[in-house]
């Protein structure tokens, strides 16, 4: 048996029947990583002692019989964005190249609290600024399912280490699509929880209010029991919402008979890529077939969406990127002739174009004389987008879209065009300006092999509803089970 393979649960079962141990589970995808992360590149670090140190902590704990929780023993990847204690946090960035945080953030925490076996950190666009993994300091992660393709971003190392079983699950950041997209891209789940839902804290900030933590697992399950570990109130974030977090893993009942799934006209736009339309026509009928029901939704302000969300997050990370300024942390230049000069050169040579443009469009929003014509505006906008969905909702409990309008594209193919790039994240970015909690599932394949996702958007806190669409879908198809030829 290939124990990479294995999902989160499949390994829990076996750890507790002593049918293997975790030190034999994290050393086959260490091996596994050593083979593969060479063509992939996922990870931007690894600790391979470190995990096998937890591994063997987790042995020990087994032999004398010690009841232990869900994730005892489990192998993940954290995307390099999220606080590592003394583990390098670099965000892809120049900047933070060589920065080891003194502490964890609250998700390492949880995660730690389990037992959980960390593997390393993954690879992302610069400060989670992109759709393609393309614009990272350091290098490109390749699709594992077509290696000269994008695996989608701005999580994409997270994304291909699970798609290439380079881990067990992942935990990755979506400020505007960035679980979903590269979910979809590499054939996996990804889900981004209801702002609030999962601490921010230490999560190094791109824009404060649309930015959460969430998994990426090879089944829905995996994802209930990730979410479950990580979601939950924490006084360190004082945007984490006060709720008692459900058994994710009990909504998973297989039984979809009565859910009214919502289908918006309005995302079935020009430029949608056929296969991918087609592909979410089918995963739709299989829901139908299944006893749920299909129900028209208007979302009406989707065509201001990309404009609201780059301009709120180009303005809240013009904010939080100037911390980045040579002295409190990260890169600082060599030999400035005085403290203007550090500042300047220290910035302009620890950040990547993306990073530049981006600081540079939010600072004009957010500048006097534009603020209200732009920024102002934009939060405006942002409000009616949460009402189209809060409308919607009254006519349905989920809604499916497809994730990204276009199949995985190649390297290079919109790098040139930002706007192009910018475009991709059409459906992924109102749920964030609203939001909600989103989740991407694998529904095909196009005849050139490349996987495609279905997007479930679901109510305020009501992760255990998409969670369980989802979870009917994939009893009924086999796309989950499809691994990339490598
Ligand atoms: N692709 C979007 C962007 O470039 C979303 C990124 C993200 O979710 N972190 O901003």
């Amino acid at each position: 048996m290939d124990l990479t393979q294995l999902t989160i649960h499949e390994m829990q079962a076996m750890l507790a029947t002593r049918e293997v141990s975790a030190t034999e589970l994290v050393r086959s995808v260490l091996d596994r990583i050593t083979r593969l992360d060479g063509q992939v590149a996922a990870y931007t670090t690894l600790t391979e002692e470190r995990a096998l140190e937890q591994a063997g902590t987790v042995d020990r704990l087994l032999a004398v019989g010690t009841p232990l929780p869900p994730l005892a023993g489990i192998p993940l990847a954290i995307k390099d964005v999220i606080c590592t204690k003394g583990v390098r946090t670099t965000c892809a960035s120049k900047m933070l190249e060589s920065y080891e945080p003194p502490y964890d953030a609250t998700v390492i925490r949880r995660l730690k609290a389990q037992e959980a076996v960390l593997l390393g950190k993954t690879n992302m666009d610069e400060f989670a600024m992109g759709s393609s993994t393309e614009n990272s300091s350091f290098f490109r992660t390749r699709n594992p399912w077509a290696l000269d393709h994008v695996p989608g971003g701005s999580s994409g190392g997270s994304a291909a280490a699970v798609a290439a079983d380079l881990c067990a699950a992942a935990l990755g950041s979506d400020t505007g699509g960035s679980i979903r997209q590269p979910a979809s891209f590499c054939g996996i789940a990804g889900l981004k929880p209801t702002y609030g839902r999962v601490s921010r804290y230490g999560l190094v900030a791109f824009a404060s209010s649309l930015d959460q933590i969430g998994p990426f697992a090879k089944d829905i399950h995996d994802c209930a029991m990730l979410l479950h570990a990580i979601a939950g109130h924490d006084p360190c974030d004082s945007t984490s919402a006060n709720l008692p977090v459900p058994d994710y893993s009990s909504a998973l009942t297989g039984d979809v008979r009565g859910v009214r799934i919502g289908i918006p006209d309005d995302y079935f736009i020009e430029g949608m890529d056929p296969e991918v339309e087609a592909a979410i026509w089918t995963a739709i009928r299989t829901l139908k077939d299944l006893g749920a029901t299909q129900e028209k939704v208007l979302l009406p302000h989707t065509p201001y969406a990309i404009a609201t969300y780059y301009i709120v997050a180009t303005a809240e990370a013009s904010s939080n990127l100037g911390r980045y300024d040579g002295v409190r942390y990260g890169y600082r230049t060599t030999r400035p002739t005085d403290l203007l000069e550090m500042y300047q050169r220290s910035r302009r040579e620890g950040f990547g174009p993306e990073v530049k443009r981006r600081i540079m469009l939010g600072t004009y929003a957010l500048s006097a004389g534009y603020y209200d014509a732009y920024y102002l505006k934009a939060q405006k906008v942002r409000t009616l987008i949460r009402r189209d969905f809060e409308r919607a909702f009254e006519q349905c409990d989920v809604i499916a879209t497809p994730t990204s309008p276009t199949p995985p594209f190649k390297f290079g193919e919109k790098t040139e065009d930002p706007l192009q790039m910018y475009l991709s994240d059409i459906f992924t970015i109102s749920v964030n300006l609203a939001g909600l909690p989103g989740i991407s599932i694998p529904c095909g394949f196009t005849k050139a092999g490349l996987p495609i996702g279905l997007q479930l958007i679901g109510k305020p806190f009501d992760e255990a509803t998409i969670l369980k669409v989802a979870h009917a879908y994939e009893q009924a198809t086999d796309w989950h089970r499809r691994k990339p030829p490598l």
